[in-house]
């Protein structure tokens, strides 16, 4: 594996631009994703009258009344999800992706023009092939990257080279390093301590009483410069899922068997297409009351099989046998996927 920088690319408020690629009449026009009645995306000119993910509809439309809601297209944003996923994979030797939408890249660069030139072109491959912006970060480790594409956005390119690479090491807030907690932030804080330079301050061990062993390593190691730098490619998908609300913002409810049926059909689909079969199926029932527990229920089949008729039988038996509260929404996993052609080996 080679040393050189690496790229952090992450789609641009996702699921907005997934609706908006299917509607040019709403171009340029402030439009939020919903969710249940929470907004999961904003596009920017959403964002720029204040409207931010997370927040009730009806607090958002308080912020931007002439603001244009639309359902999660759930399928749609789940087969952009993948396409994006595979066409990262065709510009890069290795993949690590971070979410549906996020992925570290090893492109084999060994200079930070090449690490560019690559960034470009995964940036015009998806705007062309899939109508999403892509914003592309270049750095020496996977902190940086990511650290990079933030910057980048919306819509750009953004390397961190040596001489910003070493300002951030000493200035970078502790509430910016990715993966690091609110409570470890708190309690570093109480210390006096908030930014990387900070861990300077105080010895090895009081660190690790703070924040456990593995924390302590990799923040001491981000203040050092030898954090992470390795693109570990996820090389076989083992579960695939569907997702989706019971209610929704501007289209009829659904009830919790239909919701099961059509996440099947989605996830079935998808498995088809990439040539998988499972043997495993989990459903995730998320209650709307948010003093229940989220509901996991587990069936499986002795035969892998792709088939919505077959899982849909599984799924319906479990939500049948089980004693669910009313939902807001539920999940559906394929588990224990193998590649299709590797069964037919077996059996014969
Ligand atoms: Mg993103």
């Amino acid at each position: 594996m080679s040393r050189g920088p690496l790229l952090h690319a992450d789609a641009d408020a996702f699921f907005a631009s997934v609706v908006l690629r299917g509607r040019p009449q709403l171009a340029g026009l402030p439009v939020a994703v919903v969710a249940h009645v929470i907004i999961a995306s904003a596009n920017y000119p959403a964002r720029a009258r204040g409207v931010r993910s997370g927040v009730h509809t009806q607090e958002a439309l308080r912020q931007c009344p002439e603001l244009i809601l639309v359902d999660v297209p759930q399928g749609e944003v789940e087969e952009a999800g993948e396409a994006l996923l595979d066409l990262f994979r065709e510009c890069a030797r290795a993949v690590e992706p971070g979410s549906m939408e996020e992925a570290f890249l090893d492109v084999g660069a060994r200079s930070t023009e090449e690490a560019v030139a690559a960034g470009r072109e995964v940036r015009r491959r998806a705007a062309a092939e899939l109508e999403i912006p892509v914003s592309v970060g270049v750095g020496r480790t996977k902190l940086m990257a990511k650290l990079a594409s933030r910057a980048a956005k919306p819509d750009g390119l953004h390397v961190i080279g040596p001489d910003r690479e070493a300002e951030l090491r000493a200035g970078l807030p502790l509430r910016d390093v990715w993966g690091v907690g609110a409570r470890t932030v708190e309690r570093l804080e109480s210390l006096g301590i908030t930014g990387l330079d900070g861990l300077d301050a105080i010895p090895y061990e009081t660190l690790r009483r703070l924040c456990g062993t593995a924390m302590a390593r990799r923040l001491r190691a981000i203040r050092e410069g030898s954090d992470d730098a390795v693109v570990r490619p996820v090389e076989r998908r083992s579960t695939l899922s569907s997702e989706g609300s019971i209610q929704g913002y501007a289209r009829p409810d659904w009830t919790p068997a239909e919701l099961v049926e059509m996440c099947v059909e989605r996830v079935c689909r998808r498995a088809e297409r990439a040539g998988l079969l499972a043997s495993g199926l989990t459903l995730t029932a998320r209650p709307s009351s948010l003093e229940s527990p989220v509901c996991v229920l587990r069936g499986g089949r002795p035969t892998a099989t792709a088939s919505p008729q077959v899982w849909s039988g599984v799924a319906l038996s479990l939500l049948a046998g089980a004693e669910v509260p009313p939902l807001a929404g539920l999940r559906v996993t394929l588990t224990a996927l193998v590649q299709a052609d590797r069964v037919q080996d077996t059996l014969f």
